[in-house]
């Protein structure tokens, strides 16, 4: 069952998936980059949502069109489990490993530890 957003309205829930050019682009969502859009103009960054299965989508809005997209986030790779189980038995802050997102320190969502820049869930919450 799909989680949904946080919002009451289903309509605006999702966009058109992007695949052609996701990599890129999902490159530079990363680093907090210009998002070019396929329209024209940029896609901004609207809203975060994580995936049951552990990865991340994120909604983008075209500046020029207005139209929305979704960009689908890969799930956490075993370096950044890793990295975070690491980060979490010298008890240090943790932060997103893949994101330079000014607001990537880790969330616990139920249970799990979860980037609020790009949805990934990274571990599990101590
Ligand atoms: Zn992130």
């Amino acid at each position: 069952m799909p989680s949904g957003w946080h919002t009451q309205d289903p309509a605006s829930a999702d966009g058109i998936p992007l695949k052609k050019g996701a990599k890129a682009l999902l490159k530079a969502y990363y680093r907090s980059g210009h998002l070019p859009s396929p329209m024209g103009g940029f896609l901004e960054p609207l809203r975060v949502r994580s995936e049951s299965d552990g990865s991340g989508t994120i909604l983008l809005e075209c500046s020029a069109s207005s139209l929305r997209y979704q960009l689908a986030v890969p799930k956490a790779t075993r370096a950044e489990k890793t990295a975070v189980k690491e980060a979490q038995a010298e008890g240090g802050a943790l932060d997103c490993p893949r994101c330079e997102s000014p607001t990537h320190r880790l969330r616990r969502v139920e249970g799990h530890l979860v980037g609020p820049c790009c949805g990934v869930r990274f571990g599990r919450a101590l």
